[in-house]
């Protein structure tokens, strides 16, 4: 499995204080919940969780993109890689995960964009795994069609805790960036039964 980490607790000057919470923790006790209806319509900034399917991935631009070994978008300038934020070039770059999904509960739907952490949670493959598959397909590899492992998210019922503070670029505008997400049956149960007993016999049981 592929361990992710947690909103809020990624600058290096804590890092000693990280504490990796638990799925169940983050996505049941810890993180206010609200429908992806209240999401839209919401003004305070801040961590919320959402449950719905997924409905559709969302036709634009590539699914990946090139990044720094800090894990940064690059762009070949002058035939090479620089990274900005590391100030030298890099020959090492690195393929990620950068998908919009349009997810969707009772209430309404949203578009929602995953990197590549929880792309790579869900499917359990890293970008570069998924191109040695894909790279005989140019259409594909351009970005103009999705792989099919990612095909496979469609429908799925995933719990997603969203960060409602605007990204602060024009091509994440009314999309909600996703900071971890969960398709685990056991934990979608206790978000569905928010009275869940684990000493309750008629409760389901957390194995
Ligand atoms: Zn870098």
């Amino acid at each position: 499995m592929i361990e992710q980490g947690v909103c809020g607790t990624q600058s290096p000057a804590i890092s000693n204080e990280f504490k990796v919470v638990s799925l169940e923790d983050d996505f049941i006790c810890l993180t206010r919940r609200c429908t992806i209806d209240d999401l839209q319509d919401n003004n305070e900034e801040g961590c919320f969780v959402v449950f719905g399917s997924v409905r559709a991935l969302v036709d634009e631009g590539p699914w990946w993109y090139s990044a720094c070994f800090c894990g940064r978008a690059i762009q070949p300038q002058g035939g090479a890689y620089y990274c900005d934020f590391c100030g030298h070039y890099v020959t090492n770059v690195n393929p990620r995960f950068r998908v919009k999904i349009c997810v969707e509960d009772e209430t309404g739907h949203g578009i929602f964009v995953l990197f590549d952490r929880e792309i790579s949670f869900l499917i359990k493959k890293s970008c570069a795994e998924d191109f040695a598959e894909v790279q005989k397909d140019a259409n594909v590899m351009c970005g103009d069609f999705y792989p099919t492992i990612l095909h496979g998210l469609v429908r799925k019922m995933v719990l997603l805790k969203v960060d409602t503070k605007p990204v602060g670029i024009d091509k994440y505008f009314g999309t909600f960036r996703v900071r971890r997400v969960c398709d685990d049956p056991l934990i979608i149960g206790m978000f569905k039964h928010p009275n869940y007993d684990a000493d309750d016999e008629l409760s389901p049981k957390k194995i």
